[in-house]
């Protein structure tokens, strides 16, 4: 996989992941062995950091050429001379696995094989002369990856001698002798190529949409008022806790945090860490909501249930809205508080301490053909 030079489109985010990301992650999902991403010298903490957590990936610094660089790449891998070998465009980041079967099923009768579409648009051909139409009926535009086997591969770049640096893989066995074969590419394999083609690619990601439940509750305690969902309330008691102990922002930190599958707000500040004590539970919630951000993820609306006695909860409602809105940079219709009391029953109804509940929606992108 050649992933270019410079600070290139291969590292921008595309639906909150790096697009060289979204490529390697195809290749895994599709069963890949070993994947050896090329890159410029220079970019190894990069890359490093980008597909941090994939499994069967290694990198190697490219070469001068293109050519270089796909030799260097292959050098890496361990197979034999009969082992499958797809070369692919690193912005290429839509990769489906039924391109890839097709592939592999074409190879067994040639001696490499690409995906391609046929040229929709007329043709032109500009010289100094004049604009003259091009025959498209026999154009295809090549697209990635493109395989072949890898001794075939290699004795083609071998023989390579033209003095022009070749375009793609097929057009070097091409001029090697070798048959190559056209599969039905696909649309979604395009190359983010021009500024506007991330518009375009960010418009065709799905959205999954996920759920998050979370409770909390702290035990009153001597004070003179309380937080809750980010505003301070006058009372008779305040709450106790490692943080400021508002229960409401707590419960929905973890709504989101288990909307995300990602762990609770305990995992993420210990209370066994002095640095969160009495720390605004704002901070917290920021936190969760930036985690869906990393991942180009949006929240949908959140609902929280305060349960207590006392304080009345009703006149402070707005306001509590208001601020999770604020911090959630949320409209104010997708934020809900709510609250009931116990009927004088359980920990609540006898005052002893407040408890709150939540749930978060959000939508994570994913790629177009995952659903
Ligand atoms: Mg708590």
């Amino acid at each position: 996989m050649r992933a270019g030079g410079g600070l290139a489109k291969q590292w921008r985010l595309l639906g909150g992941k790096p697009v060289l990301r979204w490529a390697v992650e195809a290749f895994i999902a599709c069963g890949a062995a070993e994947i050896c991403v090329v890159i410029p010298k220079g970019d190894e903490a990069r890359v490093s950091s980008v597909l941090a957590g994939l499994p069967s990936w290694r990198a190697t610094t490219g070469g001068a050429s293109r050519a270089d660089s796909v030799r260097a790449g292959l050098a890496t891998l361990t197979g034999s001379a009969e082992q499958v070998v797809l070369i692919h465009d690193a912005a290429r980041p839509f990769l489906k696995i039924d391109i890839v079967r097709s592939l592999l099923d074409a190879l067994a009768d040639a001696d490499g094989v690409i995906p391609a579409l046929p040229v929709a648009d007329t043709i032109k051909r500009l010289d100094a002369a004049a604009v003259t139409t091009v025959d498209r009926s026999q154009l295809w535009a090549a697209q990635t990856p493109q395989a072949f086997r890898k001794g075939r591969l290699l004795r083609a770049y071998a023989d390579w001698s033209a003095a022009s640096p070749p375009t793609d893989d097929a057009g070097v066995v091409e001029a090697d002798g070798g048959r190559i074969v056209i599969v039905r590419g696909d649309p979604l394999l395009f190359k983010l190529t021009n500024p506007e083609d991330f518009a375009m690619a960010e418009a065709h990601l799905s959205r999954t949409t996920r759920m998050g439940q979370g409770f909390d509750a702290h035990r009153f305690g001597p004070g003179e008022g309380v937080w809750l969902c980010g505003v301070h309330i006058p009372h008779d008691a305040s709450l106790i806790g490692h943080s400021d102990a508002d229960a409401g922002l707590h419960a929905l930190t973890d709504a989101i945090l288990g909307a995300l599958g990602e762990g609770d707000i305990g995992d993420h500040f210990p209370p066994t860490d002095p640095q969160w004590k009495g720390a605004p539970s704002d901070l917290f919630l920021r936190h969760a909501a930036s985690l869906v951000t990393t991942r180009g993820g949006r929240i949908n609306n959140v609902d929280v249930t305060l349960i207590c006695e006392a304080p009345k909860i009703k006149p402070h409602r707005q306001a509590m809205r208001e601020r999770l809105a604020e911090i959630l940079e949320l409209p104010l219709d997708a934020v809900s508080v709510k609250a009931t009391t116990t009927e004088a029953m359980g920990f609540t109804g006898r005052r002893e301490g407040l408890a709150a509940q939540a749930v978060a929606s959000i939508d994570l992108p994913s790629a177009p053909f995952a659903g």
